[in-house]
């Protein structure tokens, strides 16, 4: 059995991982104020209601 392998992207311009629990981003949330801020695919569901109150742009990330 392989345990998890740890693919190691080739080039990966970008690696952001989430703000609230560290794993990778799979979004990102441009804040009306300039503010980016970096969610996984969880915390961009439980905070994307508020975000878009907010005024937030949500981006996906590849
Ligand atoms: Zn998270």
């Amino acid at each position: 059995m392989n345990a998890t392998t740890t693919a190691t992207a080739p080039q990966q311009a970008v690696r952001v991982n989430c703000d609230r629990c560290g794993v990778r981003a799979l979004s990102l949330a441009i804040l009306p104020d300039g503010g980016e801020l970096a969610f996984c695919g969880h915390h961009g569901r439980a905070h994307h209601d508020g975000l878009a109150a907010a005024g937030a742009q949500l981006i996906p990330l590849p």
